[in-house]
């Protein structure tokens, strides 16, 4: 067969990678850089110039004609802008293809048209794209060409953070500094860098891109707006990990193959719980390297998809009725000499080091538990937390019985004595091999689960990127071991000092801890008396961002000033208002222009029907119990939409920033279900045929 693939020879094809700097960089060259990427020192441009004429050549060899800094500003999505390697035109009237080191080092995009949150006067265009020499660059092959991508952070003129990388790569360095402080005290003087590693699981829809096309909905918002459940959603489970269709396996196919050549590890790939719903994911990376890749995996779901005319949906919530999508942001912090200092070992109760990190984790995510939530907080994303669907709004910690158990033994007698097993599993079937059962069962409706060495936040929504979550964990985190560190390094009797750390931290944050059901009404009570936020929507999660307490970590560890992360909330706030305004308006248009006027189309085929029966001299009950029947309907539809129309002009009277947004939750959305609800109910009814757009059945079930 022609088209087998080679992994391991197509893996990393297009990522100028370590392998490729060693073998095409003079070796002075090639240390300075690394020196560089580990130790985090400037690179001088003599430098700089060499990296960028071999990246250039080596671009080229790959058929690239521009390169582009690619980077992250606050749209949520990621931003680029091509140059072509040509030089001016020489007097032969030829050019060069030139590419210099001052040009991959710092780029300068207008960076007016970006969303700053007041941080960036518009007639100050000025923004500066910087090198992070720490995620590789690569040549992306699409429509366009070949492109050199080089990952870039994105600042104002005045150095604010205009994106998600530059707070990304300052939390990594404060978690980084304390976590070897932490590790000195135990006695580690090997460690040179601590990263945080991150493994995100990607969930998508694909649907047909014919049909895509007949819904406004889709094609503006990325959710449908309107539709009624087919008779058939996923209550039989039987799409989940079921047998992956032909079309949709060739499309995981040339995924696989596009991500594996500029060096996405794509691990594994499965159906997901609802009709046309899918998921990938990556073996995982250090931090800022998992955010890029993984809005490279979010860029070739979609790309990929409309080559086999297909739509991938990256919506939190495309379809009521079934399961929404969302990114497991599973979390470490390794050594640069390969300890997971999130790894238990086989005697989590004599393993103090981890049982101090652990102790840490749950006091900053206790202490910070509405910050990490918001994180999580995107307009799709308040279709699932809080809204009967996985995960809860509140936050808590799942540790098993093992861990649970240990630290029980610990804020009882200030030590754990031991540690529960696994145990065997026996089949009960001669052939097939007992297994040892792992020490903790899994649980599903947790938040944030401790799964064996590392913590799975499972909030963050699909479409959002995972780099807000991340900047928070490690910050927190950060926080606490600083706090304890400065507690064990001025002890006299560190193992004394020690225990009593642990037993406090275990003692007083024993109430983010949750091993139940997460999606029971028992755990919301429960969690009220606890004191424990439930935040169920985005509005009401922003003010977090600019708590007393927030400000003071990200300030504390410079990774946000109090400035930026004022112009966040703003920037948030308007996001809110601008997406629930374009639902409001998709939902108008929609409604007006093609649901009402189709049904008035069909109330006139009913009539016809009832005259012509009458005429015939027979009963024409049913005709008109289903005329009378879809005219109420039709009725309360257009007073609806009415009513939407009035709040959604009303809406754009109001202040912009918390009082707008919070108009647009608590007025223009209950407006939008309001409307909603008789559509879906004339959509039952009408025939078919009538109906203006394919349904959730066309949707789901004919990709
Ligand atoms: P699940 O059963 O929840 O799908 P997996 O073991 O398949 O869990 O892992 C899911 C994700 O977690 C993958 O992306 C994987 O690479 C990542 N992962 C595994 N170990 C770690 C770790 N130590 N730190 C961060 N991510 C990890
Ligand atoms: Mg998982």
């Amino acid at each position: 067969m022609s088209d087998v693939i080679n992994v391991a020879e197509i893996f990393g094809e297009d990522v100028f990678n370590d392998t490729v700097m060693q073998s095409r960089l003079p070796k002075k060259v090639y240390k300075d850089l690394k020196r560089m990427i580990q130790e985090g020192q400037e690179l001088d441009l003599a430098t700089a110039d060499v990296i960028a004429h071999e990246m250039k050549e080596w671009a080229i060899e790959k058929g690239a004609t521009h390169y582009t800094h690619w980077f992250q500003p606050l749209t949520g999505v990621t931003a680029e802008k091509h140059d072509s390697f040509i030089s001016a035109p020489m007097e032969n009237g030829k050019v060069l293809m030139n590419f210099s080191g001052k040009e991959l080092i710092k780029g300068e995009p207008d960076a007016s048209s970006f969303p700053s949150g007041g941080l960036r006067a518009t007639f100050e265009a000025r923004g500066y794209t910087a090198w992070d020499c720490t995620s590789p660059a690569f040549v992306r092959h699409d429509a366009a060409g070949a492109t050199l991508c080089i990952p870039t952070a994105f600042c104002s003129y005045t150095g604010e953070a205009l994106d998600q990388k530059t707070p990304l790569l300052r939390s990594m360095q404060a978690i980084n500094e304390q976590s070897l402080r932490l590790l000195r005290l135990f006695g580690n003087t090997t460690a040179k860098k601590v990263i945080p590693s991150v493994g995100p699981e990607q969930e998508y829809f694909l649907v047909d891109a014919e049909k895509f096309m007949q819904r406004k909905d889709l094609i503006y918002t990325g959710r449908t707006l309107f539709g009624a459940m087919p008779p058939k959603g996923q209550e039989l489970d039987d799409h989940y990990f079921g047998t992956i269709r032909q079309r949709i396996a060739g499309f995981m196919k040339n995924v696989n193959e596009e991500l594996w050549r500029v060096g996405v590890t794509a691990k594994t790939q499965h159906n997901e719980v609802a009709p046309a719903q899918h998921e990938l994911a990556p073996i995982y990376a250090e931090c800022n390297v998992a955010v890029d890749h993984n809005h490279l995996v979010m860029q070739t779901l979609k790309r990929v998809a409309c080559q086999h005319g297909m739509k991938c949906l990256l919506h939190e919530k495309p379809f009521a009725g079934v399961n929404g999508s969302g990114k497991h942001n599973n979390w470490s912090i390794t050594t640069d000499d390969g300890k997971n200092l999130l790894d238990p070992g086989k005697t989590p109760h004599e393993n103090l080091q981890f049982l101090l990190v652990l102790t840490c984790v749950l006091k900053a995510v206790d202490d910070h538990a509405a910050l990490l939530r918001e994180s999580a907080a995107d307009p799709g994303n308040d279709h699932r937390l809080g809204a009967n669907e996985a995960p809860p709004a509140i936050i808590s910690v799942f540790l098993g019985e093992q861990l649970e158990d240990v630290l029980e033994q610990i804020i009882e007698t200030g030590s754990a004595t031991h540690s529960l097993k696994g145990g065997v599993l026996e089949t009960g079937v001669d052939t097939l091999p007992d297994l040892v059962k792992d020490a903790t069962d899994r649980n599903r409706t947790s938040p944030f689960a401790f799964t064996g060495n590392k913590f799975e936040f499972r909030m963050v929504g699909s479409r959002d990127s995972i780099a807000s979550p991340n900047i928070v964990l490690n910050t927190i985190v950060a926080e606490a071991f600083s706090e304890a560190c400065d507690v064990l390094e001025k002890a006299d009797d560190f193992d004394k000092a020690l225990s009593e750390l642990i037993t406090k931290y275990a003692t007083e944050h024993k109430k983010i801890i949750f091993n139940g059901d997460g999606y029971s009404d028992n755990w919301v009570e429960e969690a009220e008396k606890r004191g424990l936020p439930n935040i169920k929507s985005m509005v009401e999660a922003i003010p977090a961002l600019e708590a007393e307490k927030t400000i003071k970590v990200f300030e504390q560890f410079h990774v946000f000033t109090e400035a930026e992360l004022r112009s966040r909330v703003e920037i948030k706030y308007e996001n809110y208002a601008k997406v629930i305004n374009i639902e409001a308006k998709t939902m108008i248009d929609m409604a007006s222009k093609q649901i009402i006027p189709a049904i008035i189309k069909y109330t006139k085929t009913l009539a016809d029907t009832v005259v012509a029966v009458k005429a015939a001299g027979v009963d024409a009950s049913v005709q008109v119990e289903t005329l009378t029947e879809v005219s109420v309907l039709l009725k309360e539809a257009k007073e609806a939409l009415a009513a939407l129309i009035k709040v959604t002009d009303e809406a754009a009277t109001k202040e912009e920033g918390e009082e707008q947004a919070k108009f647009f939750k608590f007025t223009v959305f209950p407006a939008m279900e309001a409307l909603r609800a008789p559509v879906d109910k004339l959509e039952m009814i009408v025939d078919k045929e009538a109906w203006p757009m394919p349904s959730y059945g066309d949707l789901m079930f004919e990709v």
